[in-house]
């Protein structure tokens, strides 16, 4: 098991509130497994993600990362387990003034020593030089490896924030809206890109995503927040509109502000419909 996720709860204290963003969340996770969350805004997923690559700590009950406790981690071991966990955000945060060759590298910054950084920032060691080429040959930038960050596209910037994770080399991808800033087409092409380049390595990915059409089609397991539990936990395949319209309707319990019917209704039209095409 990659994640073992038991009874967690994630509870945030604020001067006018308790909110209880995850409460008695259970899951397991195999390695190599793909896997969408899904939930409308506020269900928890960001606070499940952040407690995924251990930037957040559960409030209570037990996460486990390949087998180990991460609350009783040492600081070695927990930054042993960052690296073992490549993240792509929707934000991507690459560096804008750096190339596309540099951005690259980065992705191995996690491995290197400071003199190394220092050096490698001057003058990068052959092999590393060749490896990060190799992995923005993968995503189809090779030829732009002189360019900086700020000037590539949008759809550009998205696959050098690939590269750059996959020179980190990871067990585990976890990305956060990957393609949500993405045009249609785009979004397509990068979501395949990205499934090959998991699946080819064998490596685990977690997503989420706001998409479902994105999700169902390219992730083989849905996992389904709604008030910071488990809503569903199922094959893609058995995910149907009535559970979705159920997963995105009735915000009674909602911790966010209620959408109006009207846009509740557009919102769960927009996701549904390609579902139905299928
Ligand atoms: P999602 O990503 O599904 O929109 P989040 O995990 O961001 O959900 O939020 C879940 C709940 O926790 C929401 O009610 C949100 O307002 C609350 N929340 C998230 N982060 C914080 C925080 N840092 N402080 C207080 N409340 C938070």
């Amino acid at each position: 098991m990659i994640y073992s996720l038991q009874d967690v709860s994630k509870t945030y204290s604020t001067s006018r509130a308790v909110v209880h963003a995850l409460d008695g969340f259970t899951f397991d996770a195999e390695p190599g497994e793909r896997i969408a969350l899904l939930g409308p805004s506020g269900a928890g997923k960001t606070t499940l993600f952040r407690l995924l690559n251990a930037t957040l700590r559960p409030t209570s009950g037990t996460l486990q990362f390949d087998g180990t406790e991460v609350g009783a981690m040492s600081g070695r071991q927990l930054r042993s387990m960052r690296r073992r966990i490549g993240t792509i955000y929707q934000q991507y945060y690459l560096v804008p003034s750096l190339t596309a060759l540099e951005n690259t590298l980065c992705g191995r910054l996690g491995y290197w020593s400071f003199l190394h950084t220092v050096r490698s920032a001057v003058q990068p060691m052959k092999e590393e030089r060749d490896q990060a080429m190799e992995a923005l040959e993968t995503v189809g930038l090779s030829d732009k490896h002189c360019c900086r960050a700020d000037e590539l596209s949008g759809g550009q910037q998205q696959r050098l924030a690939i590269a750059r994770v996959f020179m980190q080399d990871p067990e585990v991808i976890l990305a956060d809206e990957p393609f949500s800033s993405l045009d249609p087409s785009l979004k397509e092409t990068l979501a395949s890109l990205l499934i090959v380049l998991v699946t080819n390595s064998r490596r685990t990915l977690v997503a989420t995503l706001h998409d479902v059409e994105t999700a169902l089609r390219f992730f083989p397991r849905i996992i389904a927040l709604r008030d910071g539990r488990v809503a569903f936990d199922k094959p893609a395949s058995e995910v149907d509109r009535t559970t979705l319209e159920a997963l995105y309707s009735d915000h009674g319990e909602s911790k966010t502000a209620p959408v109006s019917q009207t846009q509740e209704a557009d919102d769960i039209e927009s996701r549904c419909a390609p579902v139905c095409t299928q």
